[in-house]
């Protein structure tokens, strides 16, 4: 026997391996020693003053198809596969153990939403739904967390994914590092998170930008959940016609962050995607200031680290401004890398000479 797997019919992926090398049993200690070692990997995340925290990042943590992400007491499952419904209950009672939440809300991705209720393929879902609160109670969706001291809140409910992305956590804190004095552009920024982590640091302005104007809503009521004396600019709009207007008006920053959402979605999308990301890097480099940083992320997974640090390395030494690559980012330690596809965020601090 080479491993356990368990059967997804409505996946291109039927068999998702839960075990390698012999045979085992699914039962409480099986799933218990598994969590017990992801949430070991979290403990030095969890020493500074940080309570979100992915504590299952999918296959990466031996659970294919399964996040579980904490926000301060509420712990939020996402599934996007239905292998895991029979062992829901059994896998809940123990991440409530380990993080000592005390309430436990259920996301389902969009394939699971849209499922029959009752019986697909003959595999019941349970009756578990969209939103639901499996344990404890849920008085507030919005949930107020903490982020390296800088306060936030999630939308649990109808939050993107589970409210927030926490994949970015360490890059906020440099970007936050970056900011004190400084005037700073965040694109894409949904509910803030750079935004907020330069305010709180004293950022003299930030702009955030982004189509989607209850994300920039959110944004601007992360930021009043610290104290700052910044200036918060919101601009709502397609990023790349906003970029092209700050660009005509000779507008700079000192900081520019730009982290958009995947551009490749499907394997077709690849071309088009990285056309996007060098687009994105001259734009945003004509946008940071004389002795500038400029910040360009991709989370984009079917756009390799290589691929994605070679688009920007050729737009850069395209251009004549001096700059150098100061640091290359991966995801924070709550998201370990356990195989190639999994290392989808990549982000490169470029800094200007001139
Ligand atoms: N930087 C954010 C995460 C970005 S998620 C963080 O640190 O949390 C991607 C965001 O891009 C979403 O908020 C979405 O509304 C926005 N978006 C998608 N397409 C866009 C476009 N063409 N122009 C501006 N924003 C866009």
């Amino acid at each position: 026997m080479i491993g356990v797997g368990l059967y997804d019919p409505d996946s291109p992926i039927r068999i998702k391996m839960v075990h390698s090398g012999g045979g085992a049993k699914l039962d409480k200690e099986f799933f218990s020693e598994k969590i017990n070692r992801a949430y070991a990997i979290r403990i030095p995340l969890l020493e500074t003053n940080t309570n979100s925290y992915r504590l299952l990042f999918g296959e990466n943590d031996g659970f294919p198809g399964f996040i579980a992400d904490v926000y301060n007491k509420v712990l939020v499952i996402k599934i996007y596969s239905a292998i895991w419904f029979p062992y829901l209950k059994m896998i809940m009672e123990q991440l409530v153990e380990v993080s000592s939440c005390e309430t436990v809300v259920l996301r389902l991705s969009r394939s699971l939403q849209n499922k029959e209720p009752a019986c697909q393929m003959g595999r019941k879902t349970f009756g578990l739904t969209e939103g639901q609160v499996l344990y404890g109670e849920l008085k507030n969706e919005v949930i107020p967390f903490v982020e390296h001291g800088v306060n936030f809140s999630a939308n649990v409910i109808k939050g993107h994914k589970t409210g927030y992305f926490l994949d970015h956590r360490n890059n906020r804190k440099l970007v936050g590092e970056l900011s004190k004095g400084k005037t700073v552009l965040d694109v894409f920024s949904y509910a803030g998170g750079f935004s907020v982590h330069a305010l709180t640091n004293g950022a003299t302005e930030v702009t955030s930008v982004d189509i989607s104007k209850q994300a920039l809503a959110l944004a601007v009521e992360n930021g009043k959940l610290n104290s700052y004396s910044g200036k918060h600019i919101t601009v709502a709009g397609d990023a790349f016609e906003v970029l092209r207007e700050f660009i005509s008006k000779r507008k700079t920053f000192d900081v520019v962050v730009i982290d958009p959402p995947s551009f490749a979605k499907s394997k077709k999308e690849i071309g088009k995607a990285k056309k996007k990301y060098k687009e994105l890097a001259e734009l945003g480099i004509q946008l940071t200031s004389k002795g500038g940083m400029l910040v360009l992320a991709s989370c984009s997974s079917r756009v390799t680290a290589d691929e994605f640090f070679q688009i920007n390395k050729e737009v850069l030494n395209d251009q004549p401004r001096f700059f150098t690559l100061q640091t290359k980012t991966q995801h924070d330690i709550d998201h370990p890398i356990g195989f190639k596809e999994g290392a989808y965020l990549k982000t490169g601090y470029y800094r200007f000479l001139n």
